[in-house]
């Protein structure tokens, strides 16, 4: 009864939007070995307002046992409508830092984002929504076991190493995750804005590129 009662509390709440207090699920918390697991787990996922404005949750994709993994912050709108990964602009210009600047297929890594429903608007993720969230995002790289994450600006590096320092002060410099290699970079959305960004990132891509010993030719 009291299950039913706050799963009805819930589902009204939900349509209040982000002004009123609401009694959430729990997030989630379970690692898994399997990403078919973790996206089983996800199902329908309500546990949080976005569940009501997204058209379409957006996983990940890539390759299951990938060496090098991508998280970004949040669906935009190309990928709501079509429920894929960076498909949008900055997702093309991530395929190309992936494919013309390393040398791999995007078919090679894997890429998910903190978020897995888009905020209205583009907004930044709110730190509700990313505590709901960020439980999948951490059993996909359980899953994966990546030997390096390129963690994609200031939303992705922060909530996943729990650091709060600016992004300008974190790209370029290896951190660590449960013992995988973290590079932070500036995210493709803000590259395509400040477009003189473009050289930081590709320092940072090499960086990446020399530690799992991908040859480049420059
Ligand atoms: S953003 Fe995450 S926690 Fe919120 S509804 Fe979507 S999948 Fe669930």
């Amino acid at each position: 009864m009291k299950d039913l009662l706050l799963q009805v509390i819930r589902e009204e709440a939900s349509w209040a939007g982000r002004y009123l207090i609401l009694p959430h699920g729990e997030p989630f918390r379970e690692e898994s070995n399997d990403l078919d697991g973790v996206l089983g787990a996800m199902g329908d996922c309500k546990l949080c307002p976005l569940c009501r404005t997204r058209k379409n949750l957006v996983f990940g994709e890539g390759n299951a046992r990938a060496s090098l993994m991508f998280i970004g912050e949040a669906p935009g709108a190309s990928e709501d409508e079509t429920g894929r990964v960076f498909v949008g602009p900055a997702g093309k210009l991530l395929t190309s830092i992936i494919e013309n600047g390393m040398g791999l297929k995007r078919s090679e890594v894997y890429i998910a984002n903190i978020l897995k429903c888009r905020p209205p608007g583009n907004r930044d993720p709110l730190p509700e929504e990313v505590e709901h969230c960020i439980g999948f995002l951490e059993s996909q790289i359980a899953a994966v076991q990546p030997r390096v994450i390129v963690t994609l600006g200031r939303t992705a590096t922060q909530n996943l190493l729990d650091i709060k320092t600016p992004i300008s002060k974190l790209r370029g410099i290896f951190r660590e995750y449960k013992g995988i290699a973290v590079m932070p970079t500036y995210h493709p959305s803000y590259l395509l804005q400040n477009p003189s960004k473009k050289r930081d990132v590709w320092n940072d891509i090499k960086k990446v590129m020399d530690f799992l010993q991908i040859p480049r030719s420059e």
